[in-house]
């Protein structure tokens, strides 16, 4: 590993701003720490207000030839942006791993997500269209056509260093938008090694600018109140996402959220248990439990419930295996910091206190400071703190429920709603319930929803707009309408 990180040519560590790779205005630089020892990777450029304002004046500058460009330019760049990521797609999960601390087959797994948006937008972007309209009086006709927006600005986090960028940057290219993103300090090398990625598949000086650094509200307030930004899309926490829909009122900008999420997983006593337990596993323990759609609250039905417990630990016994990253064995890495781990220690002392019981993990993993055991807690109530909030880590409480309508109720019972799961084999209830759960996102009887065919948001406070998909360019486009008269 040491090997490989004085190897790589894909680690940078200075921000790109005007297509030049530049040390912060005050010379500046913050450690980026693995994990999973604590150790220092590198020293990266600790960018604040001025560095921001370039980007922001670069990308600017930048905006009238790329939205000039044509689709098929702007496609070919995307298209070749691709295939980088893909051919280097070993070496992006290494320093991956090393920032963030998940294996390296999940590390991997993301790698090649993020990719799929470059490659879905790139197909995207040839397929823009307008509209011809009839209209109200004779010699008259009425046209829409769709324009980028301008600037557009964005804030990502770490659980997923590499792909909420792609999924953000790759749609705003597409649709002609310059860009400034600012990712998470405690993971930016993943959003560098994208940046110098895109540098070499022809993004043009000034269209992508990247700036690192640790005061992210210094940094969020500039991208978020800057007149020359259009849009700002974020990716992280409910709290966050709400000030920067604040300060963005100030110069009225397009706003995308992805915030948090406390998802449901709702088992009926109609489900293919086994097929539930499985994906209850996978949706609970992807990323460690730190994805804004784990599963965070896991209903099950009375008459199942024991079985499904016993079950599920059973699951748990057999697939994870808590350790480091790099090690080909682990599928449980660290959490990302001393603060997650105390908000999941936190989560578990409560949910003992309110009645829950362990049925295995609720502690600390000898792997290494910031692991945890994957835990299992029985009998949860649904006042118990971890119902109410992310718990952003490997715990799975297990709520007790009667009726389908006590389940809808429970899921329903908070304020935001992004995804939604549940297993049952009863065809009526299965559309009764996917129409009731107040959610952006549905599983009936699969957790795997991640996909950029579909479009990725939330409803409720968890967020604005949709990401991926058909849908997920619009976000980056206005429309504007043109009346044609006088014919
Ligand atoms: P998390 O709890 O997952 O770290 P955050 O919402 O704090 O979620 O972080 C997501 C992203 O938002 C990161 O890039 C972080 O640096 C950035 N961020 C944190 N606070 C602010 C802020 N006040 N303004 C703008 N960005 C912020």
């Amino acid at each position: 590993y040491d090997e490989f990180i004085a190897k790589t040519t894909l680690i940078r560590q200075k921000a790109y701003i005007g297509g030049k790779w530049t040390a912060s205005v005050n010379g500046r630089t913050f450690d980026v720490v693995n994990p999973a020892t604590q150790e220092k990777i590198v020293a990266v450029a600790d960018c604040g207000v001025e560095d921001t304002e370039r980007a922001i004046k670069s990308a600017h500058m930048a905006l009238g030839s790329w939205r000039d460009t044509t689709a098929k330019e702007r496609s070919g760049v995307l298209r070749r942006w691709f295939d980088l990521i893909t051919k280097n797609s070993k070496e992006l999960a290494m320093i991956l791993t090393a920032e963030n601390g998940k294996p390296l087959a999940e590390a991997e797994a993301e790698v090649l997500s993020g990719a799929s948006f470059f490659e879905w937008y790139s197909e995207m972007a040839r397929h823009v269209r307008g509209d011809v309209i009839e209209a109200p009086a004779k010699g008259r006709q009425i046209f829409t056509i769709r324009e980028p927006v301008g600037v557009a600005a964005m804030i990502t986090p770490w659980n997923f260093p590499s792909s909420m960028l792609a999924r953000k940057v790759s749609a705003a290219i597409a649709a002609g938008c310059t860009v400034v993103m600012k990712p998470a300090h405690e993971t930016p090398l993943s959003a560098l090694a994208l940046v110098q990625l895109g540098e070499e598949a022809g993004v043009p000086p000034g269209v992508v600018n990247i700036v690192t650094g640790t005061k992210a509200s210094d940094i969020g307030k500039v991208l978020s109140q800057s007149p020359l930004v259009a849009k700002i899309s974020f990716t992280g926490s409910t709290n966050v996402g709400k000030i920067l829909i604040q300060q963005s009122a100030s110069t009225v900008k397009r706003v995308s959220m992805e915030l948090g999420g406390n998802a449901p997983f709702i088992v009926f006593d109609t489900a293919d248990v086994k097929a539930a337990v499985e994906a209850a596993v996978f949706c609970k323990f992807r990323g460690n439990g730190q994805t804004c759609i784990c599963a965070n609250r896991i209903l099950v039905q009375e008459k199942i419930y024991d079985e499904f417990v016993e079950k599920m630990a059973e699951e748990v016994e057999k697939k994870l295996k808590v350790g480091h990253g790099f090690h080909s064995d682990s599928t449980q890495g660290p959490l990302i910091n001393q603060k997650a781990l105390d908000k999941v220690k936190l989560h578990v002392e409560d949910a003992l206190a309110t009645g829950g019981k362990i049925v295995r993990g609720g502690s600390g993993h000898p792997a290494g400071k910031q692991f945890f055991e994957p835990t299992l807690i029985r009998d949860v109530s649904t006042d118990a703190l971890i119902c109410r909030e992310e718990t952003f880590g490997p715990v799975a409480p297990l709520i007790k429920f009667k009726t389908e309508e006590e389940a809808v109720m429970i899921a329903n019972s908070t304020s935001v709603g992004l995804a939604g799961y549940f297993f049952s084999q009863n065809i009526a209830q299965i559309w009764r319930v996917a129409r009731k759960l107040e959610v952006g996102m549905v599983g009936a009887n699969t957790a795997m929803i991640s996909t950029v065919e579909a479009p990725f948001g939330g409803v409720k406070e968890s967020g604005l707009g949709r990401e991926g998909s058909q849908y997920g360019i619009e976000e980056y486009q206005n429309i504007k309408y043109i009346c044609l008269g006088g014919l």
